[in-house]
């Protein structure tokens, strides 16, 4: 099992660092921002400033694809997202005669949501989560890999984090160091 340390934690992180603690990994997910969505989706959506984050704005909608992973992998963010108002749309509804169905055609299904009923159920879920450590207000700038010298551009966190869980981060660097790879920022 490993340590999965995840940059950034918008829905890709947060969903990352959700799906390795269920796997049995622990992960430690680093946002630049200090503010953590929370419940108050209007609160959210409305007043919080989000530069690194404009599409937060945006409505967004789930493909069938997606929406089918969310469902199988994490059905807690998935009812989540349908209690917190989350609508769900057959992709062939546009259509004003529907054409002939085919295998497959029942997971058409789109899920449509301000993009913070997204962000809010992953939240809600990592914080339950006890294999996860979020770190808000933690960005990180730069990266290390095990074998070099130079001390690039890293964040205070970064070299926190080499030197409070020195054990921990050698580990992890041997791991995911690829063969005959040189250190690079
Ligand atoms: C206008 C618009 C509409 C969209 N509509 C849809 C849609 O309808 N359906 C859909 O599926 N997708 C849609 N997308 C795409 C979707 O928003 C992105 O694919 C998704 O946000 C990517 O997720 P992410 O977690 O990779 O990045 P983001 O959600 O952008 O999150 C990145 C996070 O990383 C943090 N971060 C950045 N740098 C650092 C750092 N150095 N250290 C720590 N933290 C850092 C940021 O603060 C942020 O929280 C849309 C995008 C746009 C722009």
């Amino acid at each position: 099992m490993a340590h999965v340390l995840v940059i950034g934690g918008g829905v890709a992180g947060a969903a990352t660092a959700l799906l390795a603690a269920r796997q049995g990994h622990t992960a430690e997910l680093f946002e630049r921002d200090t503010r953590a969505p929370g419940t108050a989706l209007d609160r959210d959506f409305f007043g919080w400033r989000r530069p690194t984050v404009p599409q937060a704005a945006q409505p967004h909608a789930l493909l069938g694809a997606a929406r089918t992973v969310l469902r199988d992998e994490l059905p807690d963010v998935y009812a989540e997202m349908l209690r917190l108002g989350a609508r769900e749309r057959h992709e062939l509804d546009w259509f004003d005669v529907r054409p002939p169905e085919l295998p497959g055609d029942e997971g058409l299904v789109m899920l449509q949501a301000r993009r913070i009923v997204l962000e809010s159920a992953l939240a809600t879920a990592l914080r339950a989560e006890p294999g996860v450590v979020v770190r808000y207000g933690e960005p990180v700038t730069g990266l290390t890999t095990a074998g070099t010298s130079r001390t690039s551009r890293t964040s205070r966190t970064a070299r926190r984090f080499r030197s409070s869980r020195s054990f921990r981060s050698r580990r992890l660097r041997s791991r995911t160091r690829p063969p005959g790879s040189t250190s690079r920022e």
